[in-house]
Order: C-alpha cells, then sequence, then structure tokens
C-alpha cells in the first residue's frame, strides 16, 4: 500500500531538513505518495495568507502530515501558523517524547519522557487588546472538554505504550479557576485509571526543578498548552538538544509530525542542522500509519549512526552535514532486512 501523506518543508531549515527525512523515510519500506504543500512566509506574497486553504485540504484530505518548522514574527506580523493549524485541524494533543540515546551528549542518562501538551487553547487562544496605551491583556481560556480531552489521551497513551505514572503540570496554587479547572479535571480522569496508571500533580515551576534534578522519575507528563510547549523545550534540552526532539500533533480528523524545534534562521541553508528531529516524527508517524516494523528500523539506524558518533550533525559533535547525517541512515537501512509489519 501507499500512503498519501503531506509534506509542507517549512522556513528556515525546514526545506533541508524535509528533504533528508523525505529520503531516509523513503529508504524504510514504507511506500509514501509525497503531497509537497508551502506555508509561511515563503507563500505570504503569492496567497496573502501564511496558510493558503489549500495546504488545510491537503492535510484533511490525506489525514496526516509531515512538516518542518514555521518561523513566527515575534511581536507583530502573522499569527503562527503553527497554532492556526492545530486549533484549525483540532489537533488537541501534542505529544512531545524526550528520551536519552547512547552517544548523545547530555548531563543525563535514562530520561524517557512523554510530555502531554494541551494544543487548543490556553494563553494560545490569541485573545490580546491593549487597555489604552499602557497595559496589555491575554485571555486564557480553560475548559472542561478540553482538559478532560487531553487528560483522557495522556492516560490512554500511558496505558497503550507500558508507562505506569501521569503527572499533571499546573499553576493552580495561583491560577485558581484556570489551572484548578485543568487540575480537576486531570483528577477526574485519573479516578477511572486507578490501579492501572498512578497520578499525581506539580505545580510547573517545582516541575522544571524537578525535572532537571531527577529527570528519570518522571513518565508521562500532561499540561496545559503554556507550560506544555515550555516543559518541552526543557525536556529536550535534558536529552540532547532541540536538534534530537519530535513531535505529534493528533486531532480525530488528523495528524501532523512535527519536531519539537523552530526554524533556526540563523542556519537556514547551510547543509547544516540536525534532521534526527524531523526523522524522529517521522518515526511517530509511522507507528500511527500502523507500520511499526519500519519505525523500529528508521528508529534503530538513526540510533546506530547517533552512537557511532562520526556522521552526526554539528550540534552532536561531529562535522557531517545534513544530507550526510541522512546518507548515514540510509547506508545502515540499506544492510537491514525488510520485515513485514
Ligand atoms: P529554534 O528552535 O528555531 O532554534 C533555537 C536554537 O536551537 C538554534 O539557534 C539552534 O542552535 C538550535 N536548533 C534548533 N533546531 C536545530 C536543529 N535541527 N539542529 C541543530 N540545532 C538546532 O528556536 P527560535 O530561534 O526561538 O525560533 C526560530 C523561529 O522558529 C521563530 O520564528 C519561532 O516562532 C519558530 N518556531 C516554530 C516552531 C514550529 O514550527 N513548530 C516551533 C518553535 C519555534
Amino acid at each position: 500500500m501507499t500512503y498519501p501523506v503531506t509534506l509542507i518543508p517549512g522556513d528556515g531549515i525546514g526545506p533541508e531538513l524535509a528533504e533528508a527525512s523525505r529520503r531516509v523515510l523513503d529508504a524504510s519500506g514504507v511506500s509514501f505518495a509525497w503531497e509537497v504543500v508551502d506555508a509561511g512566509e515563503a507563500v505570504m506574497a503569492e496567497y496573502g495568507t501564511p496558510l493558503p486553504d489549500h495546504v488545510l485540504a491537503s492535510i484533511r484530505r490525506n489525514r496526516v502530515a509531515l512538516k518542518g518548522p514555521i518561523t513566527t514574527p515575534v511581536g507583530e506580523g502573522f499569527r503562527s501558523v503553527n497554532v492556526t493549524l492545530r486549533q484549525a485541524l483540532g489537533l488537541y494533543a501534542n505529544v512531545r517524547p524526550a528520551l536519552s540515546m547512547k552517544g548523545l551528549d547530555s548531563r543525563y542518562q535514562g530520561v524517557d519522557l512523554v510530555i502531554v501538551r494541551e494544543n487548543t487553547e490556553d494563553l494560545y487562544a490569541g485573545i490580546e487588546h491593549m487597555v489604552g496605551r499602557d497595559a496589555a491583556e491575554s485571555i486564557k481560556i480553560i475548559t472542561r472538554e478540553a482538559s478532560m480531552r487531553i487528560a483522557r489521551y495522556a492516560f490512554e497513551y500511558a496505558l497503550a505504550n507500558d508507562r505506569h505514572m501521569v503527572t499533571a503540570v499546573h499553576k493552580a496554587n495561583i491560577m485558581k479557576l484556570t489551572d484548578g479547572l485543568f487540575l480537576e479535571c486531570c483528577r477526574t480522569v485519573a479516578a477511572d485509571y486507578g490501579g492501572r496508571v498512578a497520578f499525581q500533580d506539580r505545580i510547573v515551576d517545582n516541575m522544571c526543578m524537578q525535572l532537571v534534578q531527577k529527570p528519570e522519575q518522571y513518565d508521562v507528563l500532561v499540561a496545559p498548552n503554556l507550560y506544555g510547549d515550555i516543559i518541552s523545550d526543557l525536556a529536550a534540552g535534558l536529552v540532547g538538544g532541540l536538534g534530537v526532539a519530535p513531535g505529534a500533533n493528533i486531532g480525530t480528523e488528523a495528524a501532523v509530525f512535527e519536531p519539537v524545534h523552530g526554524s533556526a534562521p540563523k542556519y537556514a541553508g547551510q547543509n547544516k542542522a540536525n534532521p534526527t528531529a524531523l526523522i524522529l516524527s517521522g518515526v511517530l508517524m509511522l507507528r500511527h500509519l500502523g507500520e511499526t516494523a519500519a519505525a523500529n528500523r528508521v528508529e534503530t539506524a538513526l540510533r546506530d549512526v547517533i552512537a557511532e558518533g562520526r556522521d552526526v550533525t554539528y550540534d552532536l559533535g561531529g562535522t557531517a552535514g545534513t544530507s550526510e547525517m541522512a546518507d548515514a541512515i540510509i547506508a545502515r537501512l540499506a544492510t537491514r532486512p525488510v520485515a513485514a509489519s
């Protein structure tokens, strides 16, 4: 079978990472029909929007997309394409694993975290306004529906992936209504999973301290949008940096797979950035498609290349370019038999 997949190369380092990842995934033994569509800065002049309708239509049709990072102007300019995409497609769960790998130079070993981030509301609702000239307000929206849905997703994820503890992250001591509602929903859902998945909660500031002191003690973390975003970058830093942190945006209608990192404009076009995060996002996509054997093959080939440490990019201590690292992974894949999944 051939899978139709929307491929959005993105801005900055996105196109070179997308090309490297597409080549690796094509070598996985699974057949893809890539529908390449552009979004972001590059299409603003042509369409007057960074997210043209045909991009959303392509994802809705194919139900699966692999996406490079897209630049969001700071303080002015167009609204984040990433946030709009997640809201428009109802991609309510952002799943971001952070896993220690042999060969990655980091302060910690044995980290195996999965951050489940609510993806549609919170301060990302984008409802902001000036109050006079010298003050500004941003509205934080937390609903019971979205909080129950993300809590349930986190517990179901834990069950399906043989994980044992869900930790809810919040600031309910200060935001008693919004974060209080989020925590109440997590507690309600946790009661349904008693005896199967353990539950605890942490205030977000303490959570950050705990994660840098003893990350190995945590398993699945569930958080509202903003804390989830910050904690997942922190978790990426625990295991080797943004170059190795993948992500999945999951909804009922579609799923969009993308790295945690952004478009790193200063490295754009230099064949320098690490393709690992986007390739691992592709691995998450293969698992989502039920192509477990191919996912395992790609992940193992990638891990072998990183463990060997010769054909890796600058951030992993190597001198290989983006495409050379992809070549090394493809060479590894070629030496492994394709097993039926
Ligand atoms: P960034 O993740 O783009 O880069 C921060 C730093 O991390 C880089 O300077 C680089 O040192 C390192 N880095 C990131 N990706 C790497 C890779 N693949 N290989 C090696 N090193 C890597 O963060 P930023 O500079 O804050 O954001 C740049 C732009 O990206 C902004 O416009 C931001 O809005 C956007 N962004 C997009 C997404 C997304 O598309 N989902 C996510 C985050 C940020």
